[in-house]
Formats: C-alpha cells, structure tokens, sequence
C-alpha cells in the first residue's frame, strides 16, 4: 500500500479508508498481520497492522530493498474515450512509465472540459495507485495534467520518439530507435483515435521526437503505447 507521509520505522500511519476497506473486506487480514508500505520517495517497509473500530494503523518494522525502477518512461498519449483510457492508465502503470502525459490533439474526440478536470485527475490518480500498487512498484505512475502541443517541450526527455504510422524512409522501426541506447530518461508519444495530423507529426520531429514505426498493423491507440512499454521494457529491464 502507498501512503502519503514519508515512511518512518517504528512509526505508526493511518490508513486511508479505501486501504482500509481492502484491508478489513477484501484481503480480510487482522491486527499483526503484516503489510508491505511503501511512499513516493521509492522507500518500502515492512509493516504491521493495527485494527480498532474498523480503521486499520500500521507500524512499519522493516525495510525492504524496493524494487529497482528503470529510466523513467514519459508516455504522452492522445486522449482517447473513457474505457480505454483508464485501460491505458493501469497498464503503463503495470509496464513501468514513470508519468502519462494526456495530450490535447487536434483529432482528440475527448475534449476535457475544465470544471471536470479535477475530479477526472483524482479519478486517473487512483487508477494509477492501485495498479502501481498491485504490481509492487516502489513509486506512484503519476498522471499529469493535460497538455497541447504547445507545451510539448516542457516533457522532453533525453530521448524523444514519437509513433507515427506514416513515416518515411528515413524512420526507424521502435526496437531500433532503442537498441544501442541508454538514455537516462525517455518520452514516447501516442496518437489519439484519429491519430497525428502531419503538421504535429513535423512540429515534434522539429522538438527532436524522432519518428519510429511499430510495423506494418495500424495498432489501436492503446495497443500502440503498450507494445511501446513492452518494448522498452524488453529492451532495458531484461
Ligand atoms: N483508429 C484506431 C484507434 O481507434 O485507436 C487507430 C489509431 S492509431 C492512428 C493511434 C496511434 O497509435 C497513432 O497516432 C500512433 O501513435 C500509434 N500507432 C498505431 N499503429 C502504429 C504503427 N504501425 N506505427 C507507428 N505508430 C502507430
């Protein structure tokens, strides 16, 4: 379980209610079972637990080596509706991106209206723990807020790629933009349904996304970011 204050040994932490509820109604564990904490420093302990009127304590009592994370993965990606991007969400957050980045396109049939924003953030936030969480991350995918064009290069990285269906002769395929490399971070960016119009496609490659194919099938856009994940982490992780 994630918890939102720094972990101390020896140092009792509250539970949220929805930990509570998984603890108590779904994992039915008890007072001195033991839990595995961890918070977004990437600091994860052992931890036991304390039951009393239905809200769970729990007192870390051993640190545990966390999981080694790899170089962090920006995943920009078009918006894409409801189901399937909640999809994405849990599954970047299961193959290991460090933050997804929705991305405001021209094609984007979602358009985000601002008074839902927040509620939809919180909703995409919890998404993300809970898979980050059920995979035994030691840190929280983030979700960020969406960006446009615009703002793309404020979530560079030391390597950009960007999957474009229509590349020329001169792109190169995803697994050999990433052969070779070991940048210290990386973005990806994925199209929306209707995918990237050839204005933004050059508009990124001038911001030094390079473009890279992911093979002759014209992948959903969901499918697209996790095949990136995959290979990315085929590439680095094994
Ligand atoms: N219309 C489908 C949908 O509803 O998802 C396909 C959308 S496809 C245009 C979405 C994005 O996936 C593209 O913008 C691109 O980033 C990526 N993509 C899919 N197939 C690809 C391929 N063969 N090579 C490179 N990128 C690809």
């Amino acid at each position: 379980y994630f918890v939102e204050q720094p972990l101390v040994l020896h140092k009792e932490q509250p539970l949220t209610n929805d930990q509570c509820h998984h603890i108590l109604h779904v994992m039915r564990m008890r007072s001195g079972d033991v839990v595995r904490l961890a918070d977004d420093s990437g600091a994860v302990m052992l931890a036991e637990l304390r039951v009393q009127e239905g809200r769970v304590w729990a007192l870390p009592t051993a640190i545990v080596p966390a999981a080694q994370e790899g170089a962090p993965i920006t995943l920009i990606m078009g918006l894409i509706k409801g189901e399937r991007w909640e999809w994405a969400i849990q599954k970047a957050a299961e193959l290991g991106a460090a933050r997804i980045v929705p991305l405001q396109s021209r094609y984007c049939v979602v358009r985000l209206a601002e008074e839902k924003l927040e509620k939809k953030l919180a909703r995409w936030q919890t998404i993300a723990r809970e898979a980050s969480e059920q995979c035994k991350r030691s840190t929280i995918m983030k979700v960020e807020r969406p960006i446009t064009m615009r703002e793309l290069a404020d979530v560079r990285s030391e390597q950009n790629l960007i999957a474009y269906e229509r590349c020329d002769a001169t792109s190169r395929s995803l697994a050999g933009a990433l052969r070779g490399h070991s940048p210290a971070s990386i973005s990806v960016m994925i199209g929306c349904e209707g995918g990237f119009s050839e204005e933004e496609a050059m508009q990124a490659k001038e911001l030094g996304f390079a473009w890279v194919s992911l093979g002759p099938r014209i992948l959903r856009a969901e499918t697209a970011a996790m095949a990136v994940l995959a290979n990315i982490s085929y590439e680095w992780e094994s």
